[in-house]
Order: C-alpha cells, then sequence, then structure tokens
C-alpha cells in the first residue's frame, strides 16, 4: 500500500501520483499518468497487525480517473467503476439496490514452499499438521492423534481444528477495526486448514471493498503467524476446493423483489426465476469472470460440492443456484446464491457481471423452468439432457472462448475496450499454462 500525504484538494482533484504502466492491463508507458481520487468513506485506521501495534497507518480505498482530462473522466478499466455504472443499469429497472453476501472459503498453511505434490506426498503441510501419507497409514505415522482425513474437516473442534483462534481472531478484527459484521466462521470440509469467513449481506459497493479488506487482513494475519493464507481455488489435489458463493438479492427501497410468498415452491417472484434464467443463459461466459484463472477449472469438477451442471434447485448444492429455504424472516432472506464463483474472481467485475445477467434474464423473460431436486453430479447423460441441463467450461480457454461469442449482455458497461484487453491477458495467461509441463505430465510420460 503506498502512503501520501493529502489535503482538501486530493478529495477535489486527487491525488496525481498513479503510475498506470505499473499495473498489468491498464496503460503503456508513453501515457502512464492517472488519478487516484480517495473515498473518504472507506477511510479506516489500520489494525495493530499492521505495524506492529502503532496503528499510525490508514487506508482509503480510491478510484480512478484519467489525467490530462476533465477530472470528472472516470477510467474505463477501474473495476470499482464498472461496479457503479452497472447498478444505475439496474436502477432503471426499478431497483433501488441490490444487497450481497458472499461465502469467503481459502487455505491457511504452514509453509506455502512445502505444497506437495500429489505424487511426492509425504509432507506436513496444513495448518491441522496434516499429511497424504498419515492418511493411508493413520496409526503407523507416530503422533497424528489431531490429522483431520481427506473430506472430513468439516465443523471440527480443537485440538484437530488449529485455526479456530485465527479465525476468530480475523473476524474480531473485522468488527473493531473496519465494522464489516461476519454472520459466521468455521472450519470447511478440506483437511488441510480449509477456512470459511461468511460476511453478513450488505450493498454491492460496501461489499466488494470489505471482501477486498477481508482478503488483506486475512493474509497479514496468517503472515504473523508464520503462516500463508492462500485464496487460490484448488491448491491440493483430491481434496475439496475453495469457493466464493455469492448470496444475491434485489430490493425496490425495503420490498424484496424476489419474494413471492404465494409461490408454493421457493416463495421466489417471477422476477427472481427470469434473474436465475439470465445468470444461467450467461454462465459459461461469466465463468471468465467468476473463475478467472487456470487453477479455477480443478475445482470445477464433480464430488467436491463445486458445481459442474448448469441448474438451479432449493437447497440442493449439487446445482450451480440455490435458493436456500429458511423459516425465519422469508421475505428479509429471500435470495439466490450462486455457487461457481470463486475467491480468485475480482469481486466489483463478478457483481457487475452477475447483476448484468440477470437484468438480461429480467428484460428477455428467461424462465430457467423447474428446480432440480436430485443430485446432479449423479444424473445420467440422457436425464440431462431430457431437462436441459448444460455444463460450465472444463477449462479458462473454455470461458473466454464463450465470453467471445457472449458478451453482448456486459459491453455496454464494461466497453468493449475493457473487454478486449481482459480477454487478451487471460489468453495470454491460459496459453503459458497450456505450455508448461507439470509435475503430473512428467510423472506420466517421462518414461515414455
Ligand atoms: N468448497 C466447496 C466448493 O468448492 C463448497 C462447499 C460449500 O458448500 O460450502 O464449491
Ligand atoms: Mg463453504
Ligand atoms: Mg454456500
Amino acid at each position: 500500500m503506498p502512503s501520501y500525504a493529502i489535503d482538501e484538494e486530493s478529495f477535489r482533484h486527487g491525488l496525481e501520483k498513479l503510475d498506470a504502466s505499473s499495473i498489468v492491463g491498464f496503460k503503456q508507458i508513453n501515457h502512464s499518468d492517472m488519478i487516484l481520487k480517495p473515498d473518504p468513506g472507506t477511510f479506516q485506521i489500520l489494525p495493530p497487525d499492521y505495524d506492529n501495534g502503532q496503528r499510525k497507518n490508514a487506508r482509503m480505498i480510491c478510484d480512478l480517473y484519467e489525467s490530462n482530462t476533465s477530472s470528472t473522466s472516470r477510467y474505463n478499466r477501474d473495476s470499482r467503476g464498472i461496479a457503479h455504472k452497472a447498478a444505475e443499469a439496474f436502477s432503471q429497472k426499478g431497483i433501488t439496490h441490490t444487497n450481497w453476501g458472499p461465502e469467503l472459503e481459502f487455505f491457511v498453511f504452514d509453509a506455502i514452499n512445502v505444497y506437495p505434490s500429489p505424487f511426492a506426498a509425504t509432507h506436513s503441510y496444513g495448518g491441522s499438521g496434516y499429511s497424504i501419507e498419515s492418511k493411508e497409514s493413520p496409526w503407523a505415522k507416530g503422533n497424528v492423534s489431531t490429522a483431520i482425513a481427506i473430506k472430513e474437516g468439516y465443523y471440527p473442534s480443537q485440538p484437530k481444528d488449529t485455526l479456530e483462534t485465527f479465525r476468530k481472531d480475523v473476524c474480531d478484527d473485522l468488527y473493531k477495526y473496519f465494522g464489516i459484521r461476519i454472520e459466521a466462521e468455521h472450519h470447511e470440509v478440506a483437511t488441510s486448514g480449509q477456512c470459511e469467513i461468511n460476511l453478513a449481506y450488505g450493498e454491492m459497493k460496501a461489499m466488494a471493498d470489505s471482501i477486498i479488506t477481508v482478503k488483506n487482513v486475512v493474509k497479514v494475519k496468517a503472515k504473523r503467524r508464520n503462516t500463508v493464507a492462500t485464496f487460490m481455488p484448488k491448491p491440493i489435489f483430491g481434496d475439496n476446493a475453495s469457493a466464493m458463493h455469492m448470496h444475491q438479492s434485489l430490493w425496490n427501497d425495503n420490498i424484496n423483489v424476489m419474494f413471492d410468498p404465494d409461490d408454493p415452491v421457493a416463495q421466489l417472484s417471477q422476477t427472481g426465476r427470469y434473474y436465475i434464467g439470465g445468470i444461467l443463459d450467461h454462465a459459461r461466459a461469466l465463468c471468465a469472470i467468476s473463475n478467472p484463472t487456470t487453477n479455477s477449472y480443478k475445482r470445477l469438477v464433480p464430488g467436491f460440492e463445486a458445481p459442474v451442471h448448469l441448474c438451479w434447485g432449493i437447497g440442493n448444492r449439487s446445482a450451480a443456484i440455490r435458493v436456500p429455504m429458511y423459516n425465519r424472516n422469508q421475505e428479509r432472506s429471500k435470495r439466490i446464491e450462486y455457487r461457481v464463483p470463486d475467491p480468485t474472481a475480482n469481486i466489483y467485475l463478478l457483481e457487475a457481471a452477475l447483476l448484468l445477467a440477470g437484468l438480461d434474464g429480467i428484460t428477455r423473460k428467461l424462465d430457467p423452468g423447474d428446480p432440480v431436486d436430485e443430485n446432479v453430479y449423479k444424473l445420467s447423460a440422457s436425464k440431462r439432457r431430457e431437462y436441459g441441463i448444460g455444463a460450465l467450461p472444463l477449462s479458462l480457454k473454455g470461458a473466454l472462448d464463450s465470453l467471445s461469442s457472449d458478451n453482448g449482455f456486459l459491453v455496454s458497461t464494461f466497453t468493449k475496450d475493457f473487454l478486449d484487453r481482459y480477454m487478451e491477458l487471460k489468453y495470454g495467461e491460459y496459453t503459458a499454462f497450456a505450455q508448461t509441463p507439470t509435475p503430473w505430465e512428467v510423472s506420466m510420460y517421462a518414461d515414455s
């Protein structure tokens, strides 16, 4: 985080300090100046872990503006600005605001440089002191009584859950120093120190800012205890991966536009159904934003609670969209949960893209049909055809190809310039990945 001296002018005209050519995807070296306008509402004095307890540092989130033009010209590749524009597009449909509740999953490792390869699986690498070898012979390995077996990490208590105090400490800091309300935290299903923090719902921009803050606080506090937090979706072969489920609802002042008490199936309004229809229709293209890394597609495989197929359900964790059914406060809590995104997504772009896909569904009246009640992983191909259930892309390239042919719903808000540059960078990332030999390939083919 850079430090700047600021005065009143800084808020009016912004800080003329940013070398935008140093940020991948922004400017060229010959046109590199850009203006940062601090958003005073985001001012917070940072928690003690940021500067050894001194609390002499504060942060403010800034918006990006072009320099050398009028200072009102917002930079079109600023993702916070894109989120703002998407919210405006929605307000034309009588939606005053949208509420968002992300569930953030991540791993905490003892050290990242002992990252395990499934072919040399002898390290003890987790916050839980787990080793893959101990799974094979739990009693022969000596001191493994606190090891958590693969896919059995859900809700353990101490001593198996070695990260309980860490998570509580993170949540305390988030509330105390940033006012971020947490709804729940727990160990997740993956073996080795997989954590989950659920944020209490909030409005679009504030929620995106909060996610950025939470990720940074998690990383700083993990580092303080000599561990490493990672938001990469699938660090461990064969175990569950990390998601960032997005709960969403649409509001007209204090009326929840997604709620209909007379709908016997899900108490979901027709607008809510069209919104789901829009997201399902564009889900493959959305993956380029909701699952933007090559690693993201190692998560979207059957058997690990991550979605693979495109349908919606009620309380169905094998579907891409779930409408949670709870008895308390149906109107206040009626929402959809999109289960596809992972925590490598840029939260501003993700919120914007989901809104625009849903808006397209409302405009085109895309009804998603009946909810699916079965375990979708186990449906035969012919049943999936019968129900009209499509599949998510298998790779970043598949997602980018879908976005190339299906970006009409995004382009007026995201701009063609932004999408072209984004695609160019992401295709480059995929090509580098595809051209790099991996340990798996060496193990498979070295002896050929
Ligand atoms: N970790 C799972 C995933 O990768 C999700 C688990 C859950 O339902 O919370 O999607
Ligand atoms: Mg979870
Ligand atoms: Mg969830």
